[in-house]
């Protein structure tokens, strides 16, 4: 099985904007045995900004553009340090790819892109992927990591796109002040209404929130990828998921 998994910021890292250590090293753990047992993994990852505003000592998240994106120049070399680090103790070899909305615009630098996605894989390697957040303007802007993710999981054809939130998946109501909100399992299409229990889900840190993971749910329905939402407060569940146990939310058509 081909498998995109993208991991937020609120995963990663403490509030504290500091490496979950714990976190990260069983994300790379359990993708390691994933990849063990025979599946191609692909990784998405955020992080670069909070890592970087972490190490650059910077007081919060910040608003202009230079100071993003010098964050993330910082950010992303640890990130990639921490990932080569902890895969190589399981004897995976990482690669990194930055792309930003005109790679995926123009169809010379997608075709570009996929080439070395499918060779990379062929290679064995574990590509990990982020936004280039360090070239990125709002004109070229791909703007989350749920929408990366489900252009990558839908242009190398993956079986399963799974988005690891800080939240189970997509409830009826805001679980956080609603105690009769109840996880929805599964959703075989993109509804208006179901476009409107959104805001009632949304996450409480990183960039992108539940409307933009329905967003990747719309796109993966149409390609037939199956995309599953579920906690990455425990990484293990990415067994249940690719053992097609029933967590989180699933977006399938049946
Ligand atoms: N590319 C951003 C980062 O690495 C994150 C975007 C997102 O979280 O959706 O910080």
């Amino acid at each position: 099985m081909r498998i995109v998994v993208k991991v937020g910021t609120s995963t990663l890292a403490h509030p504290t904007g500091h490496l979950n250590i714990r976190r990260v090293e069983l994300l790379c753990k359990v993708l390691s045995d994933i990849k063990n047992a025979g599946h191609e993994v692909i990784l998405v990852s955020s992080g670069a900004i909070g890592m970087g505003v972490g190490k650059l000592g910077l007081l919060g998240r910040p608003e202009d553009i230079p100071t993003k994106q010098a964050a993330a120049a910082v950010g992303q070399c640890e990130l990639m340090y921490t990932y080569d680090k902890l895969f190589s103790e399981y004897n995976h070899t990482v690669a990194q790819l930055l792309i930003t909305g005109d790679d995926v615009a123009s169809d010379k630098r997608r075709g570009n892109f996929i080439n070395t996605m499918y060779r990379l894989l062929e290679l064995q390697a574990l590509p990990i992927l982020n936004e280039n957040d360090t070239v990125s303007t709002d004109e070229i802007v791909i703007g989350d990591n749920d929408t990366l993710a489900a252009i990558v999981a839908t242009s190398v054809g993956a079986d399963k796109l799974v988005l690891l939130s800080d939240i189970d998946g997509l409830y009826t109501a805001d679980p956080h002040t609603d105690p009769n909100a109840k996880l929805i399992a599964h959703i075989s299409a993109i509804s208006p209404d179901v476009l409107a229990l959104a805001g009632a889900s949304a996450s409480t840190q990183g960039t992108g929130g539940m409307i933009t993971k329905l967003r990747a749910a719309a796109m993966c329905l149409d390609a037939g990828c199956e995309m599953v939402i579920c906690n990455g407060a425990e990484p293990e569940n990415l067994y249940a998921v690719l053992e097609g146990q029933t967590i989180g939310t699933k977006f399938s058509k049946e």
